[in-house]
C-alpha cells in the first residue's frame, strides 16, 4: 500500500523525504516522553540536512494547528454523536485529554509533513 518514492511513506514510515531510507527521529518510540522528539541533524543515509534554515520547524506549528483542530472537530462530532445529551465540559475534557494523548503524534506527524513539503524523493539517493 505504501509505495517507496511517495510522500505518504516518508511521513508515516518517518524516513528521511530525499532518500526514505535514513531515520528522521532517533527513536520509533512515540510515548517515550525522553526522548520522543530528539531528530538527526542530517539524514544518516544520504546526508540530507533535515533543518534546511535557521526557524524553518517554525512552519510545523501551522501543520501541527491543523492537524489539532481537525482532531478536535472529529473528537467533538464522534462524542456528540454518541452522546449528545452531554454538557459542553464533557466535550472540553474529552477534546483537551485526546489533544494531549495525541501530542507526540502530532509533533512528529506535522514536523514529517512540513519536511516533505520542501525536500522531495531522490531515488539515486537511496541504496
Ligand atoms: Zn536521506
Amino acid at each position: 500500500m505504501l509505495k517507496k518514492g511517495t510522500k505518504i511513506y516518508s511521513i508515516l514510515k518517518e524516513k528521511c523525504p530525499v532518500c526514505q531510507e535514513g531515520e528522521v527521529f532517533l527513536t520509533k518510540k512515540k510515548y517515550e516522553l525522553r526522548t520522543f522528539d530528539k531528530m538527526h541533524v542530517r539524514c544518516p543515509n544520504c546526508n540530507h540536512k533535515y533543518e534546511i534554515e535557521g526557524g524553518f520547524w517554525q512552519g510545523a506549528m501551522y501543520v501541527s494547528y491543523a492537524f489539532t483542530v481537525a482532531l478536535s472537530v472529529a473528537t467533538f462530532v464522534l462524542t456528540y454523536l454518541i452522546y449528545p445529551e452531554t454538557g459542553v465540559w464533557y466535550h472540553i475534557t474529552i477534546i483537551s485529554l485526546m489533544s494531549l494523548v495525541m501530542a507526540p503524534i502530532t509533533y512528529r506527524m506535522s514536523r514529517m509533513i512540513w519536511m516533505n513539503l520542501f525536500s522531495h524523493y531522490n531515488s539515486t539517493k537511496s541504496k
